[in-house]
C-alpha cells in the first residue's frame, strides 16, 4: 500500500481558526509595550488607552455600519452568543411574558446549549428544521412564530457547511411577531458583507479569530435602545454591561482584523474559484461523494463533502499526515464520534455524515494549496476504502 508523504503544509480549517494576520498582531504591539494604561484612569497614561478604545470601537462600528456604542466588546463569539440570547430571552420574560425561543436545527453548540440552559429556566424552545440544502425552512419558521415568541436566534452563515441564511428576512418575520432577532455572525463576518442596518437584527455576534485577529476576542452588537440584561457584574466598564477591564491589545487587534478583512472582501472571488476548483475535481473524479449544503447560498471558501464508506476521523488524520489540515463535522463535534447535527438536519443518515469532510479556504491558501490536495486526496479516500468491508468498488 502506497504511504502517505508530506511534501507541503497546507491549512485548510479556516473555519474553526485562522492565523493572526501579520498586520493585525502589528497593531496590537503598542498596547502591549507602549499603551498599556486603563483606560478608566483618569491620569494622561489612562486617558491615552481610552482613546485608543474609543479609536478601536469606532473603526470596528464603521465595518459593521453600526454606532460605535452598539457595539460591546467580549472575550468571543461563545460569550457573545450567551449573552445575546440568555439576555434577550430573558429581557423579553420580564418585560412582556414571552416565553417561546426559536431557533434553528443547525446552530453552533454556544446557541444550542444556552437554549438548553433557557428551557431548564422554564423556556420553552423551537428548533426550526433546515432544508436538504441548508437553507432554513421559512414555512416552518412562519407556523412557529407566535404572540409568545421573545426571541428569534438564527446564524447568518453555518459554520461546517456554509450555508447562508435569509437574515433580512428573517428579521422582517421575527418582528412582525414582536420578538427580538439575533443571529450568530461568528462565520460570515470577515467571508461575506455584513451591515446591520440592511439585516435589520436587534443582536449580531461576531468572533475575531474567525477573521484574522487572535483567540479570545469578539463582540456584540446591540441596537441602540435595546437594554437587555447586563452580563457581567463588576466596575462598570462598556457602558455598564459588561464589566471588566477592556482587553486593549485584543480589541485594536479586532478593529485591525475587521478592516483588514473588508478592505480584502475582493479577494473572496479568488478564495470561491478555488473552492469550486476543488468540488468540482472531487465530484468528477471521487465515485460515492455528496455535495453537502447550498452550492451558491454559502461560504466563498467552504466546501463540505461527504465521501461515503469512510470514517471522516481516519481521513482527517491521513490528510494530517500528507500535511493537510481539515475537518470532519466541526472542531466542537469532533473531541466526540458523534456524526455532526448539522449534516445530520439535511437529512443525511448518520453513516454518510460520518465520512464527511470540511475544507475551509482563505486569504493565506493559495492554487498550489488546492493542486497538493487534489494531489493527495484521491489516494487517500481509495486506501481508506480499499479497508472497507462494504465498499462496492468503484463502478457501482
Ligand atoms: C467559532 C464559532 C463560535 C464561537 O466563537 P469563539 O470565539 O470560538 O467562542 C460561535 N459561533 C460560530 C458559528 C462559530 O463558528
Amino acid at each position: 500500500m502506497e504511504e502517505v508523504t508530506k511534501e507541503r503544509f497546507v491549512y485548510a480549517d479556516n473555519a474553526a481558526t485562522t492565523p493572526v494576520a501579520p498586520e493585525v498582531a502589528e497593531a496590537m504591539t503598542p498596547y502591549f509595550t507602549a499603551v498599556w494604561g486603563n483606560p478608566s484612569s483618569m491620569y494622561s497614561k489612562g486617558r491615552e488607552a481610552r482613546k485608543a478604545l474609543d479609536s478601536a470601537r469606532e473603526r470596528a462600528s464603521k465595518v459593521l455600519g453600526c454606532a460605535p456604542n452598539e457595539l460591546y466588546f467580549t472575550s468571543g463569539g461563545t460569550e457573545a452568543d450567551n449573552w445575546a440570547l440568555k439576555g434577550g430571552a430573558r429581557f423579553m420574560r420580564e418585560k412582556q411574558g414571552r416565553t417561546h425561543v426559536i431557533t434553528s436545527t443547525i446552530e453552533h453548540p454556544a446557541v444550542l446549549r444556552s437554549c438548553e440552559a433557557l428551557e431548564r429556566e422554564g423556556f420553552r424552545v423551537s428548533r426550526v428544521n433546515v432544508c436538504k440544502n441548508g437553507i432554513l425552512d421559512m414555512d416552518e419558521l412562519r407556523r412557529t412564530l407566535d404572540g409568545d415568541t421573545a426571541i428569534v436566534a438564527v446564524m447568518y452563515a453555518n459554520n461546517e457547511i456554509g450555508t447562508i441564511q435569509p437574515i433580512e428576512e428573517i428579521s422582517k418575520l421575527a418582528h412582525e411577531a414582536g420578538a427580538l432577532m439575533f443571529t450568530d455572525a461568528v462565520q460570515a463576518v470577515g467571508s461575506i458583507p455584513v451591515d446591520v442596518n440592511a439585516l435589520g437584527v436587534d443582536m449580531l455576534s461576531l468572533s475575531g479569530h474567525k477573521l484574522g485577529a487572535p483567540k479570545g476576542i469578539g463582540a456584540l452588537y446591540m441596537r441602540r435602545g435595546l437594554k437587555i440584561n447586563k452580563y457581567i457584574d463588576g466596575g462598570g466598564q462598556e457602558r455598564g454591561m459588561r464589566s471588566g477591564t477592556e482587553n486593549l491589545p485584543y480589541i485594536a487587534g479586532l478593529a485591525e482584523a475587521l478592516e483588514l478583512a473588508a478592505s480584502r472582501m475582493d479577494d473572496m472571488e479568488r478564495i470561491r474559484r478555488m473552492r469550486d476548483r476543488l468540488a468540482d475535481y472531487i465530484l468528477k473524479n471521487i465515485p460515492h461523494t455528496i455535495y453537502n449544503g447550498d452550492p451558491s447560498r454559502r461560504l466563498p471558501g467552504n466546501l463540505n463533502i461527504s465521501f461515503e464508506y469512510i470514517e471522516g476521523e481516519s481521513l482527517l488524520l491521513l490528510l494530517d499526515m500528507a500535511g493537510i489540515c481539515i475537518s470532519t463535522g466541526s472542531a466542537c463535534s469532533s473531541n466526540s464520534l458523534e456524526p455532526s447535527h448539522v449534516l445530520l438536519a439535511l437529512g443525511l443518515p448518520a453513516e454518510k455524515a460520518h465520512g464527511s469532510m470540511r475544507v475551509s479556504l482563505s486569504h493565506g491558501n493559495t492554487d498550489e494549496d488546492v493542486d497538493y490536495i487534489i494531489e493527495k486526496l484521491p489516494g487517500i479516500v481509495s486506501r481508506l476504502r480499499s479497508m472497507s468491508p462494504i465498499y462496492p468498488g468503484d463502478d457501482k
